[in-house]
């Protein structure tokens, strides 16, 4: 048996909650088109036959603009000092550049096998695939291994497990077989109203969305009632969440609670 932890790095947008979702096949990590919706670092847990891995998603990691992203980024680069490999998640369809750049350089000397893993395959020839390959291995130090994926469609998430199991050393699993994630119920409920939120809000809001929850009723039923807070920065900002005659929040409401 073989277990082992593996962070999952890259740019904002380049599909690493995509791939932690499609790895342990629920919900997890929140998804959005819009960058930089992972705050914190969530774990999933995949268990093969032969072995159990820990992914940590991570944020985004960018040059830091301003002291969210300070943190996002600092929690990304902390997180990779201790684990047992590196998955380096690139976005194929778009050109390497700066940002890329910036994460090559910051796992320089990382002791941790690294993966790059390019993903987002079916938007490309095969030709395009060898041209990215080529652009990556211009720009990093030391050795590494390629994996082409699809975290979206699927595609490439058997080898990709296969590879990093591959690195892992043996050890036995860190934990039980029916956890699929270390990430409480009460930092996901927000997590997912904010995902709605950035659903139905297009680029006036930006991500000064905080929510909370603020109450949590135990029913007899089971079914435990959630109230929560969503916070906003500006005034201005907390009509354009609730929309004409209430439209995006109730619609929130409505896709939060199937989730849920
Ligand atoms: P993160 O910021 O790295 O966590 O990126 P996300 O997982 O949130 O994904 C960013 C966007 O890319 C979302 O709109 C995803 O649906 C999309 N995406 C992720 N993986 C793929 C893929 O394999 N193919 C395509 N076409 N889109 C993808
Ligand atoms: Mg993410």
């Amino acid at each position: 048996m073989k277990s082992g932890f593996v962070a999952i790095i890259g740019r904002p947008n380049a599909g690493k909650s995509t791939l932690l979702n499609q790895l342990i096949k629920e919900k997890l990590a929140i998804i959005s088109n819009k960058a930089q919706t992972t705050r914190d670092r969530i774990k999933g847990v995949v268990n093969t036959p032969s072995a159990q891995i820990v992914f940590v998603d991570t944020p985004g990691i960018h040059k830091p603009k301003h002291l969210l992203g300070e943190y996002m980024t600092k929690t990304a680069l902390s997180t990779i000092k201790d684990v047992d490999a590196v998955l380096v998640m690139i976005d194929g369809s778009e050109e390497i550049g700066r940002g890329d750049e910036f994460i090559f350089e910051s796992i320089k000397g990382c002791k941790a096998p690294i993966i790059v893993g390019i993903n987002k395959i079916d938007k490309l020839s095969d030709d395009e695939i060898e041209s990215q390959k080529f652009e990556i291995k211009k720009r990093i130090e030391g050795n590494f291994t390629f994996v082409t994926l699809s975290a979206e469609y699927n595609m490439g998430i058997e080898r990709l497990t296969g590879v990093i199991e591959s690195f892992l050393p043996e050890g036995e699993p860190f934990y039980p077989e029916d956890m699929y994630t270390d990430y409480p119920m009460y930092k996901l409920i927000p997590e997912i109203v904010r995902e709605k939120i950035l659903k139905y809000t297009e680029e006036e809001i930006p991500h000064s969305v905080a929510v909370t929850i603020d109450h949590v009723e135990r029913r007899p039923n089971g079914k435990d009632c959630y109230t929560v807070n969503i916070y906003v920065e500006r005034q201005s900002q907390k009509g354009i969440i609730i929309g004409a005659q209430g439209k995006n929040l109730k619609q929130v409401g409505i896709e939060a609670r199937k989730e849920i």
